[in-house]
């Protein structure tokens, strides 16, 4: 089955709302023809409907960060589902490894978050990934075997059909330090099999699976060269239009 790409940008907690702007419509410009890859970016929550109405009408589409899986309620400093889908998202990130590590967040917590997300139409795209010590201690299956199925404790097959995917491993995120090819391929082969033996071998076979972790322009064709690599989650390359151009538009002949 063929599955269109995503090359998808996590600002993180960068670019005041007028950079924001700047870069998404240097970006939409620069990748106005594209028609193939789905491209997404993902500011801070404020800059949401400043992007959303700068991006309107071209090929690149708004994520958030991160929701509150509450529907509503007194929960100070938080953002909930429909207030993101009202601002301009279509996407949502949510398990990153940072939120994991800085804000304690859970697979229970992934969980409810996830299908918050659901309830309000907006599309989670779900991080899991290994530290370097489960790698060095050969626990990378087991972990990221625990993070899918408590993640996605309770879900059918129909409802996580435009789930993405986000292999990212924690040591490869901001460090400079890819995973190697082998290791990539090897993980996203184990990854598209649990879900076949968890949901069913439609699902595994149409959902995206994207690797994040130090992509930029000089590593994307390979990546994208892996049979199961459907795109990639970049942070800090693509904080800059024409580098995170250069990524989307990555070649696998090269
Ligand atoms: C990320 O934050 O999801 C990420 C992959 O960051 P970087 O590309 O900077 O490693």
């Amino acid at each position: 089955m063929k599955r269109m790409p995503m090359i998808a940008g996590n600002w993180k907690m960068f670019k005041t709302g007028p950079e924001a702007v700047k870069t998404a419509t240097q970006l939409a410009a620069a990748c106005k023809d594209i028609t193939d890859v789905q491209i997404m970016i993902a500011p801070a929550f404020v800059s949401l409907p400043l992007v959303a109405a700068a991006v309107k009408g071209t090929p690149v589409c708004l994520g958030a960060q991160n929701l509150h899986f509450e529907k509503q309620g007194a929960f100070t400093g938080e953002i909930s589902a429909d207030m993101l889908t009202a601002a301009g998202a279509e996407y949502v990130i949510i398990g990153h490894s940072e939120r994991r590590q800085y804000f304690f967040e859970t697979d229970d917590m992934v969980c409810k978050k996830i299908r918050a997300a659901v309830t309000a139409g907006l599309k989670p795209v779900m991080c899991i990934g290994e530290t370097e010590t489960q790698r060095d201690r050969e626990k990378t299956f087991l972990t990221l075997d625990k993070q899918v199925s408590d993640g996605l404790q309770g879900f059918g097959p129909e409802e996580i059909k435009d789930l993405v995917l986000a292999y990212e491993p924690v040591w490869a995120i901001g460090t400079g330090k890819s995973a190697d090819t082998g290791q990539v391929e090897e993980v996203h082969q184990y990854l598209r099999s649990l879900l076949e033996k968890r949901f069913s071998s439609d699902l595994a076979q149409s959902i995206r699976i994207v690797y994040g972790g130090s992509v930029k322009p000089e590593n994307i064709n390979e990546l994208m060269r892996i049979t199961d690599v459907d795109g990639a989650l970049v942070g800090g390359a693509s904080l800059d239009a024409d580098t995170f151009t250069k990524i989307i538009r990555f070649d696998t002949t090269l």
